[in-house]
């Protein structure tokens, strides 16, 4: 059986307990791999590492930190086809998305950070008194990354990349769902010639060896992308040791389509988003309001366009629609199904287990599910699936729009289908989301602020948004006349 273990300076290890967890290949229900289950003294392991690397890795000059940077982003381009089979296989994703979406983003997320190093500058405010400002950004020491199961090696690097090219140490941990893009990374950071102790891979469960990070004295700053829950119990335990945090949680997000819209492009980019990566994506549209003069004709498009998504295979050239990630995950969404029949929701199409013939038998596949019918305040309209599962509504006006799109807890992102240019500034201005798509979904640029507000986040991430999250700044005033 294959063993996944820590990466701690610059080496795989095993795990102090010596206990493993399993871990499973969504599309079969198979085990196929053991990952060590990290527990505090694997921590004290990584923290001495991390502790021994910091201050050569900060004075580092920043042009080498890049190049290092630059050097995985190839090296991950280079093993595309064996990663992209990886994540498939860890996570149950079709390996054409892996393939163009996750990888090529990890990459990218290197490449685009290893250059921020370069150019992250601070700034200086001069005084009519005869003094200038000028602010440090200084590294702030050793950080912790914690990272989701829904696109592993894509946001695992999007927040190692940046804390590494502002010069700090990393103890990062993957989800224990799914670990194994993160391990082989860490064979690359070997190869590409990042120093041992730089970054520090630990495995394990979260509220093990996941809050053993948050609690640590020596981790300065915590980055984490997750739940709503988790967040909340992350910031209970880091607040009062004030550390740095970013929380980038979960969502309920609203696409918009107005009867103006370009209609195919919308159909097809709605059910894009709706259902991408099953619907495990945190900006997934899942909450699908449309103006009622077109409601009938969208619900009957929409339905027509989701039922060609067969779910099958995700190792298959073809496959478009792939598994959920773990037996507990689907069970989750067939429960959310179920409720929003309970609620008086009608089931336009899927709504079921669906069986794949083959070596997929056992895997937890979930066909995408349209629901109609539903109020506002439902619950099955009011917290996160995150799965192939939306609930579509009328609206009678803009206004009701509005009202509707920011009627949850949550606000991290809105897609908008219309011509109205008018409308396009009005809804951005009083929509409650920290990312507005119009006439597109998941179109990222990777300077913009990420994130989301109200109960979706804490802080952006992005850009210099995150070099500046992992730098410390000092104002230092020079008084010269
Ligand atoms: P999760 O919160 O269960 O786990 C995320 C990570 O946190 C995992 O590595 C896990 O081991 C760790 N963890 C769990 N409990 C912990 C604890 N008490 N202390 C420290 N670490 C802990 O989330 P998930 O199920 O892996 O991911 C799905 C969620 O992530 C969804 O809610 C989704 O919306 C959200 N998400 C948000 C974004 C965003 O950018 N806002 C992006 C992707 C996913």
């Amino acid at each position: 059986m294959r063993k996944l273990r820590h990466f701690i300076n610059g080496e795989f290890v095993d795990p102090a307990s010596g206990k493993w967890l399993d871990v499973f290949e969504p599309a079969t229900g198979q085990k196929y791999a053991e990952l060590a289950a990290g527990s505090a003294a694997d921590l004290e392991r990584a923290v001495a590492a991390a502790a021994a690397a910091r201050d050569a890795w900060k004075n580092t000059p920043a042009d080498r930190r890049s190049r290092i940077l630059w050097r995985i982003g190839e090296l991950i381009e280079r093993d595309l086809d064996l990663l992209s089979a990886a994540e498939s296989q860890d996570n149950g994703k079709p390996v054409t998305l892996a393939r163009s979406l996750d990888i090529p983003r990890a990459a990218h997320n290197l490449r685009f950070f290893a250059a921020a190093a370069t150019q992250f500058a601070s700034e200086s405010h001069a005084m009519e008194e005869g003094a200038i400002n000028y602010t440090l950004r200084q590294p702030i020491g050793i950080v912790g990354c914690i990272s989701p199961w829904n696109l592993p090696l894509y946001l695992f690097t999007w927040k190692i990349a940046p804390a590494l090219a502002a010069g700090n140490c990393v103890i990062a941990k993957p989800s224990e769902i799914t670990p194994l893009t993160a391990t082989l990374f860490g064979e690359l950071c070997n190869e590409a010639g990042l120093p041992p102790g730089v970054l520090n891979i630990v495995h394990g469960r979260g509220n093990e060896i996941g809050t053993a990070l948050v609690e640590h004295p020596a981790v300065n700053a915590i980055s984490f992308t997750g739940g709503t829950k988790t967040g909340a119990d992350i910031a209970s335990r880091a607040a009062p040791k004030f550390k740095k945090l970013s929380l980038e949680l979960g969502g309920k997000n609203p696409t918009l389509v107005f009867a103006d819209c370009e209609w195919r492009k919308t159909i097809e980019q709605t059910v894009r988003g709706a259902f991408l990566n099953q619907g495990e994506i945190c900006l997934c549209g899942s909450r699908i309001l449309v103006e009622e003069s077109v409601y009938e004709r969208f619900v009957a498009d929409f339905v027509a366009e989701a039922r060609k998504l067969l779910p099958a295979d995700p190792a298959l050239e073809e496959t478009r629609h792939g598994a959920l990630v773990s037996r507990e995950h689907m069970e989750k969404v067939l429960g959310y199904i179920e409720l929003a029949k309970q609620e008086g929701g009608r089931i336009e199409c899927g709504g079921e287990r669906v069986v794949v013939e083959g070596r997929c038998r056992e895997g937890w596949f979930v066909a995408p599910t349209v629901i109609t019918g539903l109020s506002m305040d439902c619950r099955t309209n009011q917290e996160e699936i995150f799965g192939p599962v939306v609930s579509i509504m009328p609206f009678r006006d803009e206004a009701h729009a509005v009202e509707l799109a920011n009627g949850t807890p949550y606000g991290l992102a809105a897609s908008i289908w219309t011509g109205d240019v008018g409308r396009t500034h009005r809804l951005a201005r009083d929509i409650h989301a920290g990312l507005l798509w119009f006439n597109c979904w998941m179109l990222r640029d990777l300077r913009v602020p990420m994130g989301g507000m109200k109960q979706s986040g804490v802080g952006r991430e992005g850009g210099f948004e995150a070099m500046r999250f992992f730098t410390e700044a000092k104002n230092v005033t020079v008084k010269f006349a």
